[in-house]
């Protein structure tokens, strides 16, 4: 179907989670008319209320392992869930949305003739034997534990993303985001930065889990947005996978210090059991984004915990 507007039409599938509804709002932002697709599985209403009366926003509730017939110029798709404890909460239904969630998302790209974007994931690389990780690091996954749903779903869909291309001769594009946090994460998700700052301003214990020594390495919502849209537009024909995330690595400890000074909160530190499968260390080599994207994080730790942690204030306030 032809279409006579100028404004580019982006779909952002995951539009209500956390990611997808900073990545509408910058959309929007940039004069693309956006239809954002939900199940609402983990996403919520209130991430995207404030977009609900701009006239270029549309919202569509919608499970994306079902084919899905509109009309788009580029496809970003973010729809999985993205914390451990959601996505082992039905592991079937999140492999099916990583993999048959992808094929519908393809072919819609195929027919309609889009550009679209994967959100991949750090977890391909799964518990990493090479440090930093490099985007030729093929990763050391476990195919059968309670994270492989999410690991073997992303790392598939990568692989249907590169088939399409051979195929079909798709303009894709492939980021592997590495833990990212900020204002709108769900405030029960389990992720280690939302649980920390949950727990310091209720005056909760703060749960380490093992000894705190394993590391992450956190990216600030805002720069993980500018490198996914600046991965979107390149037009050099570079499709990835890239990594986008802070190499900047701290230990669970560190951080859970971090949220304790900036919460001026007397919780207590407690020690908990290490879950299955989790990895040692994680950090992105960026290389390949400073080239391609000229990109590169801005936001450090403790200002980005700082905005985190008044949005929690807030929603903890409402109650919500
Ligand atoms: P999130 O859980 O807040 O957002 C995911 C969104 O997808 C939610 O709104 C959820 O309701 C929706 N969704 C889930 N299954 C769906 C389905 N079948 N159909 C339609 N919608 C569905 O998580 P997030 O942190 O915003 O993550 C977004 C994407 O980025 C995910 O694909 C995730 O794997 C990827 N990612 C995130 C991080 C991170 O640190 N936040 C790291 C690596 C990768
Ligand atoms: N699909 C969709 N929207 C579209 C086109 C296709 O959801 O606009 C789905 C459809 O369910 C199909 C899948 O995408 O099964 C893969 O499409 P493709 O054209 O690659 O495969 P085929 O239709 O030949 O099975
Ligand atoms: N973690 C923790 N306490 C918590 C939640 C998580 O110590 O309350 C640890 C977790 O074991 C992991 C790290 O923090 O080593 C990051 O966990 P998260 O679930 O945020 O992300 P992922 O493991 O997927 O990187």
């Amino acid at each position: 179907m032809k279409h006579y507007s100028l404004q580019k039409r982006s779909l952002v599938t995951g539009g209500a989670g956390f990611l997808g509804s900073h990545l509408c709002e910058q959309l929007l932002k940039d004069g693309c008319s956006v239809l954002c697709v939900d199940n609402f599985f983990t996403g919520a209403r209130r991430n995207i209320e404030h977009l609900l009366g701009h006239p270029s926003f549309e919202l569509l509730r919608h499970d994306i392992t079902f084919p899905l017939y509109v009309e788009v110029d580029e496809i970003y798709n973010l729809a999985c869930p993205a914390s451990p404890v959601h996505y082992q909460f039905d592991p079937v239904q999140t492999t099916k949305t990583s993999v048959v969630g992808a094929v519908n998302m393809l072919g819609l790209a195929k027919r309609t003739k889009a550009r679209i974007l994967q959100a991949s994931t750090s977890e391909v690389y799964g518990d990493p034997s090479v440090h930093p990780q490099p985007e030729s690091y093929w990763g050391n996954v476990n195919p059968i534990g309670p994270r492989s749903c999410y690991d073997e779903g992303k790392r598939c869909a990568e692989t249907l993303f590169f088939d399409y291309r051979r195929q079909h001769r798709m303009d894709i594009r492939v980021v592997r985001i590495f833990n990212t946090y900020g204002p709108r994460m769900h405030p029960r998700d389990g992720r280690v930065v939302s649980n920390f700052i949950v727990q310091a301003l209720n005056g909760e214990d703060i749960t380490i889990y093992g000894d705190g020594t394993q590391t992450r390495s956190f990216c600030y919502v805002d720069d993980l947005i500018d490198g996914m849209v600046r991965m979107m537009n390149n037009e050099a024909d570079f499709i990835g996978p890239v990594n986008i995330g802070n190499p900047v690595e701290f230990t669970m400890l560190e951080l859970a210090q971090a949220v304790l000074e900036l919460t001026r909160s007397n919780s207590r530190i407690v020690y908990r059991e290490l879950p299955h499968d989790d990895p040692r260390q994680r950090q992105p080599d960026i290389a390949l984004a400073r080239e391609h994207l000229k990109w590169e994080p801005r936001v450090a730790l403790k200002s980005g915990l700082e905005r985190t942690i008044e949005y929690f204030r807030q929603l903890l306030q409402i109650g919500r």
